[in-house]
Order: structure tokens, then C-alpha cells, then sequence
């Protein structure tokens, strides 16, 4: 990624600063529990910052000065209690643009907090996909929406299916696109977004970042959606093709070194398995995606569709197809092999499945918690939860927190400038 990853609500940090500082440094610790849900009301946020009722009033009325919250003085709630006036993100409230590029097509968005997606558009991929004219559609629809919308767009983000190196923003392995390895997307991309027109209403000098969508994808299942609350929330999806992976722990994404943790897709599940494109046998990748499970019910891919759909359809129908039962079984087995082996390194406190994997689990639940709890040194006693992916379009819901991710740090950075 290419500004700093995420820095989770850290009240604790904040309090201990001295006095001068606090009402400030509380802001982001507040604007992300509104953000995610967990502050519906001022007594929620209350608690959540563990300050006082004033505190919290003062950092509340903050916030919707600057815009980004509304605070509806009629009291909620009716139950037990003190009644406390309800928080929420303001609808008119800035937005940010976030967009994700996928093997068969672009999809773009304006977004405003809480995950909440505006219209996105999708669109095919364009006949050029070379680097700068991929980036420079995507940044120029992005323009689009943000100069014919209302509010004020404060940065955009993209997310890649590719392998994205930190902290210089360059694609490895870029195979959808045939894009030569090491290109500085980063880069490229920030020039595209510097030359398109975002409107008047846009930041000056518009932030962008990049970065993986299996990473972006667990950033907003943990924010958003199925990993909420986890603590240590393991992801793994199989989009179009191959198997990705991603870890978020305490808020944080795990990226490694140079940003390529979690490449779960070459863990090794069958030593005699199919080929994969890295050279060896049975990688997760290969026994575990679209194709892998078209392949194990004998069936080729009709080119006319893309491979998703076609395997998506195979396993909704296991329940009535003995022979589609049996492809999801034997590419359930190996799946679980993998997260078991994942589970051993990781021990995560929530797994959470999506793209095909995400029908493999609706398809054999039981068998998939029996692979993982068997191959599990701690399985048989506390199975760790495998749970199906909740956010539509977690790819953009997670570059848009990318995007975001400044201003939850410093919400009087949107008012800069
Ligand atoms: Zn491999």
C-alpha cells in the first residue's frame, strides 16, 4: 500500500497523551467507531472511548462541525436506560473513489464512510491493457463520478488482483493484464488521478494509493462485514482464478516485509495434483479455484462465460447433482487441507470464505470444519469458525477504506486545504 496500512482505534494511546492533545486525538479513535458501526449512539461512544459524556459531546459535535457525522438530538433507544442522542455518517458528507480492477472488467465507485458505496459502475476491461492506459480509464471514470456528484471527493484508491509491494507500490505477477513484473503501478496510477478532472469540489492534489484486493477485501469483512469483532481474522477467496489470502490482526492488515504476506495460493494440498502457473503441482491455486472444480466434474470451461459463474453454478448444484456433489467434495478436501495448514501457522479466531470458496463452504459445510478440525492441533477441541464473506464488492468496500484510511487518522484533514 502505499500510505501507512491502518492504524486501529487506539483510545488507549490517545488518553494517555497529555490534555492539550486529547480532544484532537480523539477525533479518529471516534470517527471509527461511528465509521464501523460499533457507536450508533453518543452513550456507545461514550463507552467506547471510555470518556466522559462531555468528552464525548464535544468529539461528536466536532465531527458533524466537519461534516462527517450527524448527530440527531431526538434520544434513541426507549429501552432501559439513559436515552442517547443516535450517531451516524452524514449522507451529504465528503466521499472518496475507489475502483478495482478484475480479470474480466473495472469496477469504480464513489464512497462515503461506513462502506457505503454510490452507484459503482462496472465496465469491461478496455481492448488496451497496457499499464497507463488501464490506469488512465480507471482514474478518468473516476473523475467522472466525482465531478458530477454534490460532494467533496478527498482521494482515491485502487485495488489489484495481483501481488502490490510495499512501501514503493509495484505489481508483481500481473497476469490478467500481461503487465511486465515490477511495474511501478503506484506511480503510474498517482499520475493518471494528478491529470484527470475531479471537479472543483475535489482535495487539491488528490491522494491515491494502491493495493491488493484480497488485502482490501479483509480489511472490509473485518470493518464491515463476516470479521467484525475477530481479532485475528484469516481471509481466503478464489475470484476468477488462483486463491488469495489476507490477515487482518487487532484492526491491522498483516502485509509482511515488502507487503506480499499471505500468498496462501502455493501452499502445497496435493503433491501429485494439477499444474500451476508457478511451476509446481497442486498448489491451493490450482486445486482450489473455478477451473479446479470444473475440472474435478469433468467439465471445460465454455469460453463464453466467465469461469466464476460457471463454477458458482456447479456448486449450487450439489445438493441435486450427485456428480457436481462429488467435485465440490473433492475440492472441499483439499481446501481444508489448506486452512488447516494456514490454522497451525495462524491460529486465527475467524476464517472467512469468499468467491467460490464462499459456495464450497454453503456446499459442505460440515465437511469443511471436519478437514480443518482433523489436520488442527487445537481443532478437535475449539473449532475455529469458517464463515462466509457478508460485503458486496469487498474489493471496492476495501479500497475505499484505503482511501479513507488518512482521515481516520486525522479527521481534521478533511477540512485542509
Ligand atoms: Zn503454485
Amino acid at each position: 500500500m502505499q500510505h501507512s496500512p491502518t492504524s486501529p482505534t487506539s483510545a488507549h494511546e490517545a488518553r494517555r497523551r497529555p490534555a492539550p492533545d486529547r480532544g484532537r486525538t480523539l477525533l479518529g479513535p471516534a470517527l471509527r467507531l461511528v465509521h464501523t458501526g460499533q457507536a450508533p449512539t453518543r452513550s456507545a461512544l461514550t463507552g467506547g472511548l471510555e470518556v466522559t459524556r462531555a468528552t464525548a459531546g464535544a468529539v461528536t459535535a466536532e465531527l458533524e462541525a466537519l461534516g462527517l457525522i450527524t448527530v440527531d438530538s431526538r434520544p434513541a433507544g426507549g429501552g432501559r436506560g439513559r436515552p442517547s442522542h443516535r450517531l451516524a455518517v452524514d449522507p451529504n458528507g465528503p466521499v472518496v473513489v475507489a475502483a478495482q480492477l478484475h480479470a474480466d472488467g473495472v469496477s469504480v465507485s464513489l464512497a462515503g464512510l461506513a462502506g457505503r458505496l454510490v452507484d459503482p459502475v462496472h465496465l469491461p476491461l478496455p481492448a488496451a491493457t497496457d499499464p497507463v492506459r488501464l490506469l488512465r480509464a480507471v482514474a478518468e471514470t473516476g473523475a467522472r463520478l466525482a465531478a458530477d456528484s454534490s460532494r467533496r471527493c478527498l482521494g482515491v484508491a485502487l485495488a489489484l488482483p495481483n501481488p502490490v509491494t510495499e512501501p514503493d507500490g509495484t505489481a508483481l505477477a500481473a497476469l490478467h493484464f500481461a503487465w511486465p513484473s515490477g511495474t511501478p503501478v503506484a506511480d503510474l496510477f498517482a499520475a493518471e488521478v494528478a491529470r484527470a478532472d475531479f471537479g472543483p469540489r475535489a482535495l487539491p492534489d488528490l491522494p491515491s494509493a494502491v493495493a491488493n484486493d484480497a488485502n482490501l477485501a479483509a480489511l472490509a469483512e473485518h470493518r464491515h462485514g463476516a470479521g467484525r469483532d475477530s481479532r485475528h481474522l484469516l481471509l481466503v477467496t478464489s475470484g476468477h482464478r488462483g486463491v488469495g489470502g489476507a490477515l487482518v490482526i487487532d484492526g491491522r492488515l498483516h502485509t509482511g516485509s515488502a507487503g506480499l504476506a499471505l500468498e496462501v495460493g502455493h501452499l502445497t494440498v496435493d503433491p501429485q495434483g494439477r499444474p500451476c502457473a508457478c511451476g509446481n503441482r497442486g498448489c491451493l491455486n490450482s486445486e482450489t479455484d473455478p477451473e479446479a472444480l470444473l475440472a474435478a466434474a469433468g467439465r471445460t470451461p465454455d469460453p463464453a462465460r466467465p469461469v466464476l459463474a460457471q463454477a458458482r453454478d456447479l456448486a449450487r448444484a450439489a445438493a441435486q447433482n450427485p456428480a457436481a456433489r462429488s467435485a465440490v467434495e473433492h475440492v472441499v478436501d483439499r481446501l481444508g487441507l489448506g486452512l488447516a495448514g494456514l490454522v497451525n501457522i495462524l491460529n486465527p479466531d475467524r476464517i472467512v470464505l469468499s468467491g467460490l470458496h464462499l459456495d464450497l463452504l454453503a456446499g459442505a459445510p460440515d465437511r469443511l470444519a471436519t478437514v480443518v478440525a482433523d489436520r488442527c492441533l487445537w481443532g478437535r477441541s475449539g473449532r475455529v469458525p469458517i464463515v462466509p464473506a457478508q460485503v458486496h464488492h469487498a474489493g471496492l468496500v476495501g479500497a475505499a477504506e484505503l482511501a479513507w484510511e488518512p482521515y481516520l487518522d486525522d479527521p481534521q484533514a478533511t477540512a485542509a486545504r
